[in-house]
């Protein structure tokens, strides 16, 4: 197929953004296209080679092309910058430059798609000491043959710089107008796109062996499936509106999300948007398929960087440490993470995308071996706000920053974003300004590197009316090895069989202490809650107060006694202030 053809669409097409026009110009272009070229086409109209997954990147420098135009036209450097730094783009000043020598020299020869395609990956493998040479050499040869127009275009491939602005919807209408004359199956090949994340795998299909060639399409290993998206909720009301009656809760982990590809000891690992990124986690590749009960499989996991006195999660930032390309087992010793799994996506040479949310669960728990580096995202299963909001408080006191929330009956909907999966996630909006005094009711053992002291500790306040102690929170987060150790030791003798009557809560602690030590907790907010007794009642019927995302300051009251603890009338105050001064930031 000569280039040309492609270069007049390619001007065509950099003169709209309107999606009907181009989906005409594309249109027009593919009727021109034999059918082996296709996949190239489509490729090149996205400024690739092949699909993002095997990374395969160009990589040219601007200085490296000026010097191959500079090659191939006799032109010094010095005026190819200058024409460079005129127009802003440096395919255009190659046209331009290219003119100025077609004029004087000699007649161009026809160059095919072929032969730039193959050009261009020649170039893209190239590495080593004499690579530089090679690239130059080669780009010149191309440019030595091309038309002003032609060579303007392959600039723009290989400088990364060719901007059409066509979304793959828009490559898939044309598809499928193209090849099936009917736009309605876009569909059809939407949903090849989203098992294959091949665009030009989905075309040669349709222009070999029609739309039955992409309803065959299936889940292939190692070849990345676009990731099921969610969409957002703001409270826990909405997800019940939203979910129905029972639905999957799941921890939202802060880390970064990876698809896993495994058959046999063979490995890869692909991130959200579906780059290779295995040279990252050497650790991953060594445990993950000793630890798989399948021949093969396709799973999802989050990778959490963890701290490994602790066992807490860290924040995703502790990962980039891992993005590098010297060093990496340094890293991976100095940066430790855990692979927690929440999907399977294809089993012993069977598609799972088709079962429903809890078939796959089951299965996931089925064929992966759980041990310190890899987990199960916890999840519960819930019917009402209560329930969303109790681990809700128990995934923000784990580190995580929010929930999952995912309806059972439904499949894994590759490269959709959907209310089939909802995130619910923590969210920073006031902070409060004061840190309160809270009386250690209840404990929770820890696990993991926490076994042996009390993971998460009930609080209270102390309620003057009453004379009791209700609960406002639970907290786990803020410890330290020592502080853990330490309050351990002074509460572990405060233990009682039975929970002390001036104790206001309805949890299920591990133990109960009596109601003697106060610790310093600052918190993000106070909320209305169902669960929790501080003034209950006061503000509205059957709901009492809460603090969201509580912190221990690492201080140990002993200077108090539970009675000097914060009261609910101070919770109450704090509660109308941070009300109103939300109300009065929204009226500036
Ligand atoms: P967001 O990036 O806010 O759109 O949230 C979606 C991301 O949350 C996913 O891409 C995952 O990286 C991450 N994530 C954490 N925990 C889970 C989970 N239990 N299920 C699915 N995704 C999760």
């Amino acid at each position: 197929m000569e280039y040309s053809i492609l270069a007049d669409s390619f001007e065509k097409m950099e003169s709209t953004r309107k999606r009907l026009e181009l989906t005409q110009m594309l249109v027009e272009l593919f009727e021109k296209t034999p059918q082996e070229v296709i996949s190239k086409i489509v490729y090149l109209i996205q400024g690739k080679l092949r699909p993002d997954f095997e990374g395969i990147e160009l990589g040219v420098a601007e200085k490296l092309a000026i010097r191959a135009v500079s090659k191939s036209s006799g032109i010094a450097i010095k005026k190819i910058e200058d024409e460079y730094t005129k127009g802003g783009d440096l395919g255009h000043a190659a046209a331009v430059i290219l003119e100025q020598k077609t004029q004087t020299t000699f007649l161009v020869e026809n160059i095919t798609v072929e032969r730039v395609y193959e050009t261009l990956f020649k170039i893209a493998k190239l590495e080593g000491s004499r690579s530089q040479d090679m690239k130059i050499k080669y780009i010149s040869s191309l440019l030595n043959d091309a038309n002003p127009l032609e060579a303007s275009f392959i600039l723009k491939i290989l400088l990364g710089t060719l901007r059409l602005g066509i979304a793959e919807n828009t490559v898939m209408d044309a598809l499928a107008i193209a090849y099936s004359g009917n736009k309605e199956n876009r569909k059809l090949l939407q949903n090849a796109y989203n098992v294959s994340s091949d665009l030009g795998k989905v075309a040669e299909t349709i222009a070999l062996e029609g739309i039955q060639g992409i309803e065959k399409f299936k889940v292939n290993l190692f070849n990345p499936i676009r990731p099921m998206l969610a969409d957002r909720v703001k409270s826990e009301k909405e997800v019940i509106e939203k979910m129905g009656e029972e639905f999957a809760i799941e921890y939202k982990l802060d880390g970064e999300r990876v698809q896993l590809h495994i058959e046999g000891d063979k490995i890869e690992l692909f991130s959200r948007s579906l780059e290779k990124i295995s040279s990252y986690y050497p650790d991953i590749i060594e445990k993950i398929p000793k630890m798989v009960k399948a021949e093969d499989a396709i799973m999802e996991a989050e990778i959490v960087a963890i701290n490994e006195n602790t066992g807490d999660f860290l924040p995703f930032q502790e990962l980039m440490h891992r993005r590098r390309k010297y060093k990496i087992e340094k890293a991976v010793s100095e940066y430790p993470i855990t692979v927690n799994f929440f999907d399977v996506l294809y089993c012993n040479g069977k598609d799972c995308t088709d079962l429903n949310y809890i078939e796959r669960r089951r299965k996931l728990e089925n064929i992966v071996q759980e041990n310190e580096f890899a987990k199960f995202i916890p999840m519960t299963l819930a019917k009402n706000e209560n329930e969303i909001e109790e681990f809700f408080e128990n995934s923000i006191n784990a580190g995580s920053e929010g929930l999952m929330l995912k309806m059972l009956d439904k499949p894994y909907q590759a490269g959709s974003r959907g209310s089939h999966w909802l995130k619910l996630k923590r969210e920073y909006r006031n902070e409060l300004g004061d840190s309160l005094d809270l009386v250690v009711v209840g404990g929770f053992f820890g696990k993991g590197r926490r076994t042996g002291s009390y993971g998460t500790l009930l609080l209270s306040t102390y309620d003057e009316n009453t004379d009791t102690f209700p609960s406002i929170c639970k907290v786990g987060t803020g410890f330290t090895d020592e502080s853990l150790d330490q309050l351990y030791q002074i509460l572990s003798p405060k233990t009682t069989i039975k929970k002390n009557p001036r104790i206001n809560s309805e949890m299920d602690a591990d133990v109960w202490f009596e109601p003697e030590l106060v610790i310093e907790i600052v918190a993000s907010e106070i909320t209305l809650s169902p669960i929790h007794k501080v003034a209950r009642d006061e503000i509205r019927k059957d709901t009492g107060l809460a603090l969201r995302f509580p912190k221990f300051t690492g201080k140990i009251r002993v200077e108090k006694m539970a009675e000097d603890a914060s009261t609910d009338d101070e919770v109450i105050s704090l509660y109308k202030g941070q009300n109103k001064a939300a109300h009065d930031k929204n009226l500036i």
